[in-house]
């Protein structure tokens, strides 16, 4: 069993010996990756115990800018490793190594959430020009652990990691080769969207503000044999334009700029799916907004930095889903034909005759 590091830890051996002290293979708590995180934002864990530190905590508050936490990896280009040296060396850094332990909470939290079965879904985080992390092949995504990690060149070849490869890995790079902003790629099989993709039914648009942000416009792959070039081919070129692509028969694919931001997106498909399909039953139709309103929050989403093929589009031409076919409805009959208002327990005008014919039978043969 890896051994475990808390923050106090981590902070302790950061402010020894800087991100090299943070021993290969450990696995970190995810306070312990904040201070990780800061630390190469800042050259500082920001609690460590520094004289202005202790000013602050003396009373005189030192000004924090509020800030959003970025978990997308940079490198240098033209700096991925060569050797067979460089390559382990790098493969065992201890910035590798966090994004290893990402790739296993994001794999634990797919398997939580039912998005994966058996060894279903993978997982990649662009590292390098000709370089990712990927998980391997036949495991289960909620129990990984950081040895299990492979490194492999954009054309699937392993570099590192003791596991096979994911033969899905090249799916991943279909879209990373088009789409240099697609930094991260999870791909599962979330049972909500992924019933979409095999009914053939189009997720209809303008419904929920959230999913027109950060999701965009979902794309469509065809059906191509899973793990086939071909099938990268298929993915990479929808996925070049769309962050979130259901492929037809298989699951969902989706891409963002660290390995949390892809798998959000795929949280975001699958409850939007969800609920679309649960509204669709209640009977009382799908209420989209405009295209107008569609249209501002597309233009949200562009200033987020996010691709949305819809950019160039008319008004009129964004909440088009006509072709999307609601789940069956059961009607309820009218009142008056029910019997359930208090009258005659049928107003069928043959069943009056039958009854009254019965009735008069009956009469006349009393009387008789
Ligand atoms: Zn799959």
């Amino acid at each position: 069993m890896a051994k475990v590091l808390t923050a106090r830890e981590v902070e302790q051996l950061l402010k020894s010996g800087g991100l090299a002290a943070i021993p290969a293979g450990v696995v970190l708590t995810p306070s312990a990756r904040d201070s990780i995180a800061e630390f190469k934002r800042n050259g500082s864990t920001g609690t460590a115990p520094s004289k202005k530190g202790a000013t602050a905590a003396s009373g005189a508050k030192k000004k924090v800018e509020p800030s959003v936490p970025d978990y997308e990896f940079k490198w240098t280009p033209g700096s991925d490793p060569k050797t067979p040296e460089a390559i382990d060396a790098f493969f065992h850094s201890p910035e590798i190594e966090v994004l290893k332990e990402r790739i296993c909470d994001m794999g634990r939290r797919l398997w939580q959430r039912d998005y994966t079965d058996g060894n279903g879904g993978n997982i990649t985080i662009r590292v390098g020009d000709n370089l990712a992390l990927c998980t391997p092949t036949l495991i289960c995504k909620g129990f990984m652990t950081p040895a299990d990690m492979c490194l492999v060149d954009l054309d699937g070849n392993q570099l590192a990691g003791t596991r096979k490869r994911t033969s899905e890995a090249m799916t991943h790079f279909g879209i990373m080769k088009r789409q240099p902003a697609a930094k991260s790629c999870v791909h599962a099989h979330p049972p909500h969207a992924t019933a979409f993709a095999i009914a053939n039914v189009d997720i209809p648009s303008c419904l929920i503000p959230e999913a027109e942000v950060f999701l965009g416009k979902i794309g469509v792959a065809e059906y191509k044999t899973p793990g086939t070039p071909a099938n990268a081919d298929e993915v990479g070129e929808i996925g070049k334009i769309h962050q979130a692509v259901l492929m037809k028969n298989h699951g969902v694919i989706c891409w963002g700029k660290d390995v949390e931001d892809a798998y959000w997106k795929m949280e975001n498909i699958d409850s939007y799916c969800r609920t679309v399909w649960i509204a669709a039953g209640l009977g009382g139709g799908l209420h989209r907004f405009t295209g107008a309103q569609a249209k501002e929050l597309i233009n949200l989403r562009q200033k987020l930095g996010m691709p949305d093929p819809r950019s160039d589009l008319k008004e009129c031409e964004l909440c088009d889903s006509a072709s999307f076919r609601p789940t069956v409805v059961c009607e309820v009959p009218p009142k008056e034909s029910c019997g359930c208002d208090g009258g005659s327990p049928s107003a069928d005008p043959d069943v009056e005759a039958v009854v009254k014919q019965v009735t008069d039978a009956i009469l006349k043969q009393l009387r008789g």
